[in-house]
């Protein structure tokens, strides 16, 4: 089972730009996906698209091989779960789960047994909305598992989770992921969740997708400087290549973690701001008028105004054409 998607595209009525242009992808069985993008790069759409639930423009969807795009949303089987996905207030969230079951013999036992594998057992008699957010979310997930779908997409599941729920929940999603067994989708903001649950990463931006491919590649050698800076605790530093005195006008992308300060280095900057997040320390560092951001131990942070070296080893960088923002 293979969920393909060959240059898709939509676009909205009256938009000068389509939402999502050119998208092919590619998901087999047992494996994910996570689309990672800004908020508004069209990674809503996509899955709606993949969905159904909303009308393409272009291209083509497949799943299994069998073209399912010009099929109602409730005979494709590809199952959407989104951060407020409803639950009905009325029924319990028994009832809820009961309703989805696709095999109508031995619902009962189903539902008993899903729900042991969300954890969620003990709420079973309960109404949603007496439900913490997190409940809810594992209620939706497992409702959508229970209907048996074909793929599963995933819309920001996590969202709405405090951190803390987020980590646990994570954990939860590689599990989801070994009990479905059929192609997955994630969609994301967070790219620590993007790299810890996926197989594969694909950069949305724009409604097109930037890089596509094994997730640390993506990480370590983004395919352009606009994917570049979307993933990381903090984005790459990409700046003009005379910072370490190459020629040709191109676009250098250093990863803030890949700054060593050094005393002696001959690389000199100017501490702009110490920024404390508990376990690291972010210097905001000024090389005469290019900014950089670096990664220190919360223990080495030099004073603002001290000036300071810097040593960047060559092959932690990237390097991007200037006007196309392509990696070269
Ligand atoms: P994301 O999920 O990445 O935040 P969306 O897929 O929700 O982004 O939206 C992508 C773009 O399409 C945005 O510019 C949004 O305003 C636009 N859009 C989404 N849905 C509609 C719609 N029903 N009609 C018109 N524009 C829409
Ligand atoms: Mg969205």
């Amino acid at each position: 089972m293979t969920l393909r998607a060959h240059r898709l595209g939509v676009r909205f009525p009256g938009r000068p730009v389509p939402a999502l242009a050119d998208v092919s992808l590619s998901v087999a069985a047992g494996r994910t996906l996570a689309v990672v993008g800004p908020s508004g790069a069209g990674k809503s759409t996509l899955l709606r698209a993949l969905a159904g639930l909303e009308r393409r423009t272009t291209g083509t969807i497949e799943l299994d091989g069998r073209s399912v795009g010009d099929r109602p949303p409730q005979s494709r089987r590809i199952a959407l779960v989104f951060a407020e996905s409803a639950l009905l207030d009325h029924l319990t969230v028994r009832q809820n789960l009961a309703l989805v079951v696709r095999a109508r013999t031995r619902v009962r036992e189903r539902v008993d047994d899903i729900a042991r594998a969300f954890a969620i057992e003990m709420h079973l008699e309960r109404r949603p909305r007496a439900l913490s957010t997190g409940e809810r979310q594992r209620v939706a997930i497992a409702r959508a598992l229970l209907s048996e779908p074909h793929a599963l997409l995933l819309d920001e599941p996590l969202a709405s989770l405090d951190p803390e729920l987020r980590a646990r929940v994570r954990d939860e999603l590689v599990h989801v992921r070994e009990r479905f067994g059929g192609p997955m989708l994630l969609v994301t903001h967070d790219h620590t969740e993007a790299m810890s649950v996926s197989d594969e990463l694909a950069v949305l931006i724009d409604g097109r997708i930037e890089d596509y491919g094994e997730p640390q590649r993506v990480y370590d050698a983004p395919a352009t400087a606009r994917a570049a800076t979307l993933l990381g605790v903090r984005s790459m530093n990409v700046v003009p290549c005379d910072l370490l005195g190459e020629t040709g006008g191109h676009l250098l992308g250093i990863r803030p973690e890949r700054i060593v300060v050094a005393a002696d280095a001959p690389l000199r900057a100017v501490v702009t701001r110490v920024e404390r997040t508990g376990a690291d320390t972010y210097l905001h560092l000024a090389c005469d008028r290019t900014k950089l951001l670096a990664r220190v131990d919360a223990s080495d942070a030099p004073e603002i105004g001290a000036t300071i070296g810097l040593r960047i080893d060559p092959r932690d960088v990237r390097r991007f054409d200037a006007a196309t923002g392509r990696a070269q």
